[in-house]
């Protein structure tokens, strides 16, 4: 049986003394300029023969090339100069894909230093060691003929270094690791289940396993800092000249606010995601679709929003891109965790037209914010019926495709 790897990346910061950091430009330039020649030797035999090099033939020729690099670069880390080959190769690859679909790619490029990004090493103790400080907050890196570089950064979990990468951005120097965490193990208190729905006025609407309903509403600040943002686009766009010195000055101010909002959004969802997955073990919710999240961004049709076209093209901005991104991050933090992940068929299954209790399909309007049965008599907020619904098909159906389990039994 083979081992279970669950791999995942963390990225700590490097702080490399004077001397460090000239000798991981060193070790940068030499990876660029093998780059550079192996591209170079790519078209050369192209251009020849008629042939392409792959990545075996380069590996055979890199004890050429070292031979023709200075000297500071043949006492470079083998294993990871093929991993620079590795990437031209893929850069490549990707051209051809490209290409073989009918796109017009860019040819890979020679690189500068400015723009290349870093190098990879693999078998960890190959040249390389971290060493991780205690609960994997803040180590330190050996790199051969560098020396020990301090590292800060905090890994969520610890687990076996496989591999890693020391990355090259904005003058800074960065170490991205990865580790195979194994298969996590899961607390019995977390045994419960969730089914979720975004909602209108709430920014997410579930309902758990012992009935319990979870509400997650937008953050306080979240209303004003995007009522700001807002304000902010209205003072550009009042500046009619393009090149005047106080519109330069009123993009600046609104990329900035932008940019801090993003900031907090995404730490806000980090913290939130990661309580829920902490305290369920199956995650219930519909397959995303786009084109409803806007509709209901901009209104209802009885109730349009204020300033629908201005706040349009921030919704698409900020506001759209939210379930997205907090879905994609809740359904890595649930599997992270070991707890399960269930997307329900929503054409199938409809879960905003069906009723909860006894499953019958009755249509509705978006702005029917009210489940309220024809049926059954069944009634309750729309978004938390449908999350009912989503957690019921989880849990009870038999083309979800999962084992069935019971959840939150005691
Ligand atoms: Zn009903």
């Amino acid at each position: 049986m083979s081992e279970a790897r669950n791999l995942r990346k963390t990225t700590y910061r490097l702080y490399p003394t004077p001397k460090q950091a000239a000798a991981l430009a060193a070790i940068l330039r030499s990876h660029q300029q093998l780059y550079n020649a192996a591209l170079e030797e790519r078209i050369d035999c192209y251009r020849k023969t008629g042939r392409t090099l792959s990545f075996a033939d380069q590996c055979k020729s890199l004890t050429a090339l070292r031979a023709e690099l200075p000297e500071w670069a043949q006492a470079a880390n083998c294993s990871s100069q093929q991993m620079t080959l590795r990437r031209l190769d893929k850069a490549f690859a990707a051209f051809f894909r490209r290409v073989k679909a009918g796109q017009t790619p860019g040819f890979p490029r020679f690189k500068s230093l400015g723009r290349f990004p870093g190098m990879s090493f693999k078998s960890h103790g190959d040249g390389w060691r971290f060493t991780p400080a205690e609960n994997w907050r803040h180590g330190s890196l050996r790199l051969s003929s560098v020396g020990q570089i301090a590292a800060r950064g905090k890994a969520r979990q610890g687990g076996d270094i496989r591999a890693s990468e020391v990355l090259h951005r904005d003058g800074q120097w960065y170490l991205s690791l990865t580790l195979d965490i194994g298969q996590p193990q899961r607390e019995r208190e977390q045994d419960g289940a969730l089914g979720f729905d975004w909602g209108v006025e709430t920014f997410l609407s579930g309902v758990t396993h012992a009935d319990a309903v979870v509400c997650i509403d937008n953050p306080r600040w979240w209303h004003s800092e995007k009522e700001r943002v807002i304000a902010l686009q209205k003072a550009v766009s009042s500046k009619r000249n393009k090149r005047s010195n106080r519109r330069r000055k009123a993009v600046r101010k609104l990329a900035d606010a932008r940019a801090k909002t993003a900031r907090r959004r995404l730490d806000w969802m980090h913290k939130t995601t990661a309580k829920l997955a902490a305290q369920f073990a199956l995650v219930a919710t519909e397959e995303l679709q786009i084109a409803r999240m806007t509709r209901s961004a901009a209104g209802t049709m009885e109730d349009p929003g204020k300033n629908v076209a201005q706040k349009a093209g921030l919704n698409r901005e900020i506001l759209d891109t939210a379930p997205a991104l907090f879905t994609s991050l809740l359904r890595c933090k649930v599997l992270e965790t070991g707890g399960e992940w269930v997307e329900a068929p929503t054409r199938k299954l409809k879960p905003s037209q069906r009723c909860p209790k006894c499953w019958a399909v009755q249509k509705k309007t978006l702005s029917d914010r009210t489940h309220s049965c024809a049926q059954c008599g069944h009634t309750e907020p729309r978004d938390i019926a449908s999350a009912r619904v989503v957690l019921r098909w989880a849990l009870e159906a038999e083309d979800t495709g999962r084992e069935p389990r019971l959840y939150g039994a005691a």
